[in-house]
């Protein structure tokens, strides 16, 4: 669909606003911003819907304003040189030695927020990925679900209970476009589920030179049941969970055939995609290929990487169930029931149920965690898959995630790298060595951009709660719940993320006087601002959500502690660029990477985390906090006390002091030389770039091919 007003001089806006590279790319967003301010804000920065709601008269006026075009033509040519170029690291590899596209499997993806389709950080690592990928020049292609009502929307009521608003996701407003065959006709592929064929399209959505392609069964040729399959991310029916996977992995694999893409290696992100290795080893096994010969030559180009290091939270189906589903479907693999079960079985015995990991554990030659310590604890966790070696010798190794910079990064902070650490900086971010200019910035501009930021976040929670209070009529009481109140001045700490147990997130509430006296420290106040979803079936996870709200609606803490709404990326980016401090804690060793506290680091927002996941391997002493060290206690209730405790005094003796600690320069000075480290010790070490240089070079081996 074209949207016909567009004047010819400016007629790219069109396919600039269907490719998702517009989105980190600051000059790009200008131009969507300059268009129209107000209405680029009430879109949420949705240039697809900016666009058909734009007047005539708008587009007509900027297609001859001098300075508008200027930019225009620089980001077009721009954007042609990105979309044609191997990149400055795939481009250096000699092209003998460059194999075909990657295809990365996911159930969810987080590009933008105008594409609902993703819950957390398993989404957004899938996501910068495919960014990342796209600047590297790595071909790549990715294959996921478009999910219509995607995750939910979270509402929160005055007694502080989670509302879930499920949107019908408006399909003409959103960065997607029917993948056609070349006839003009959609691409149909079909996949078997309890006996009924089952026919899947795929919409695409372009992410830079990567090309996605989403899943959709919610198709006319299709009965009432099946195409509702993918309506919602993350169902809690086992059920409904199988028939995804099923249409996502195995149905998957035929759209990319019928696309006539032809991966060399596959990833499979997280155990819900692997039934895709199944579905190759079918395809060997139908032209004649015995099982076993057939299975090596999948596992030979296939990446897995796990990122749940707590039993509960694998994927495990019921042996009945998977029986019906795959009853057919194992005599094409060329085995029979025992063999195809025992391949979900978690050791050699006779298995119980099946699960997904132990599944995608055996399919793929290379397995990855994605921290250091996530790669301990998972070699532990499946050394019965591997019994006759040593606990540190299972074949399971790491790969730290990393961030996409640029679509992380303030533009403020960008333009002040731009400035001193080199205009080229964001082409080369894993470059350690350029990094140590960041310590010759001068305190005062950091500090500036640094107070800006916060600025920005609580205008923009502002805003949030004045539209509510207008347009929804909340209760005026619960205008203050949402950041209303918070002060440019105080100490800000921020905690955002999925609400689970294990995450904590009422850790500061544990003692309630003690942190009473932390926040309304008449000089040296401190603010909290709260942001995550529960997921709609977790009643614990609600209970604690409900528990916390109640706390920031009391009088002791109004004004002072805030709880955001609907914590998606839109919210998270003004998040961890706008607050001073970025809290986690987990629980000890169940935190497999976490990404929020990279994305707070390399914006100056220092760190105050449990030593878990990325942080175990970043955390100097310089460059943020450390809750509590390496110990590991007996009892949780032991470990929240310790780890409680230590947090309060943290806060107490060393961040309030060191915060407002003004030397004759008016600024912290202590605190900016602590920014300036977080920054110069994560940005290279911990960004995308970095990351997918090493799946590149030590995983992506067909594609990348090193020796
Ligand atoms: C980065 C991000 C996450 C993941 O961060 P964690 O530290 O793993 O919690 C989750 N949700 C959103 C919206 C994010 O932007």
């Amino acid at each position: 669909m074209t949207i016909v007003k567009i004047p010819e001089r400016i007629i790219r806006l069109e396919e600039l606003a269907y490719n998702l590279w517009w989105s980190w790319h600051e000059d790009a967003r200008w131009l969507f911003r300059y268009l129209d301010h107000p209405l680029w804000r009430v879109t949420v920065h949705n240039p697809v819907r900016l666009l058909r709601e734009v007047s005539v008269n708008r587009l007509q006026m900027v297609a001859s304003d001098p300075v508008f075009l200027d930019r225009y033509d620089a980001v077009m040519s721009a954007f042609d040189t990105d979309m044609k170029a191997a990149g400055d690291w795939f481009g250096a590899i000699p092209p003998e030695r460059r194999g075909g596209p990657v295809a990365y499997f996911s159930m969810e993806f987080a590009f933008h927020s105008s594409l609902p389709i993703y819950a957390g950080g398993l989404g957004v690592l899938a996501g910068d990925i495919c960014k990342e990928a796209s600047d590297m020049g790595l071909p790549m292609v990715a294959v996921g679900f478009m999910y219509p009502q995607g995750y939910f929307n979270q509402r929160i009521n005055a007694s502080g209970e989670q509302q879930e608003v499920y949107r019908q996701l408006d399909f003409n407003a959103a960065p997607i476009k029917r993948v056609l065959s070349p006839d003009g006709n959609p691409v149909i592929t079909t996949v078997e589920l309890n006996d009924a064929a089952v026919a899947i399209g795929a919409w695409q959505v372009s992410v830079g030179q990567t090309r996605v392609y989403l899943l959709d069964t919610n198709l006319e040729a299709n009965p009432p049941g099946s195409r509702q399959v993918e309506t919602r991310l993350y169902v809690a029916d086992r059920e409904q969970r199988l028939m995804q996977e099923v249409v996502l992995g195995i149905g998957g694999v035929r759209v990319l055939r019928a696309l006539k893409v032809e991966p060399v290696l596959w990833h499979t992100n997280e155990g819900h995609t692997a039934f895709m290795m199944l579905e190759r080893v079918r395809e060997l096994a139908a032209g004649g290929m015995p099982f076993d010969e057939a299975a090596a030559r999948v596992r030979a180009n296939s990446v897995f990487t796990t990122h749940t290091p707590v039993l509960a939270g694998h994927d495990i189906f019921p042996l009945p169930m998977v029986e019906r589903y795959f009853g057919s479907y194992w005599p094409a693999l060329g085995i029979g029931r025992e063999a195809f079960l025992q391949l979900g079985g978690q050791d050699s015995t006779v298995p119980q149920a099946f699960n997904m990991t132990a599944l995608a554990m055996r399919m793929a030659n290379q397995r990855s965690a994605v921290s250091r310590l996530h790669g301990k604890v998972t070699r532990k966790m499946w050394h019965s898959l591997w019994p006759d070696v040593p606990e540190d010798r299972v074949p399971i190794s790491c790969v730290t995630n990393g961030i996409h910079v640029p679509a992380w990064i303030a533009p403020e902070m960008y333009h002040l790298f731009e400035e001193h650490i080199g205009k080229d900086w964001v082409k080369e971010p894993d470059d350690t060595e350029k990094w140590k200019r960041v310590m010759d910035i001068p305190d005062s501009e950091i500090w500036r951009v640094r107070q800006l930021l916060k600025r920005k976040l609580l205008g923009t929670l502002r805003e949030g709660a004045r539209n509510r209070w207008v347009a929804d009529n909340v209760p005026s009481r619960q205008v203050p719940a949402m950041g209303a109140l918070l002060s440019p001045d105080a100490l800000t700490i921020g905690y955002a993320r999925r609400f689970t147990e294990y995450k904590r997130p009422g850790l500061l509430f544990r003692d309630i006087e003690r942190l009473k006296k932390i926040v309304t420290d008449p000089w040296h106040p401190v603010q909290i601002v709260f942001a995550g979803k529960s997921h709609p079936e977790d009643l614990p996870s609600k209970n604690l959500l409900q528990q916390i709200y109640q706390q920031v609606m009391s009088r002791d803490f109004q004004g002072r502690v805030a709880f955001v709404e609907d914590y998606d990326m839109h919210i998270a980016r003004y998040l961890v660029q706008g607050v001073d401090v970025w809290l986690n804690t987990p629980r000890r060793l169940q935190e497999a990477s976490g990404t929020s506290g990279i994305k707070a680091s390399i914006n100056g927002t220092l760190h105050l985390s449990v030593l878990d996941g990325w942080w175990h391997e970043s955390f100097s002493g310089a460059n943020g906090w450390a809750i509590n060290g390496d110990r590991l206690f007996p009892t949780t209730e032991e470990e929240d006390n310790a780890d409680a405790g230590a947090l309060y005094h943290l806060l107490e003796s060393e961040i309030t002091p060191l915060y407002y600690a003004r030397e004759r320069s008016g600024l912290p000075n202590t605190w900016i030389r602590m920014v300036k480290e977080a920054i110069r010790s994560v940005l290279p070490a911990f960004c995308a770039r970095r990351m997918l240089k090493e799946y590149a070079t030590r995983m992506y081996r067909e594609a990348v091919k090193t020796v």
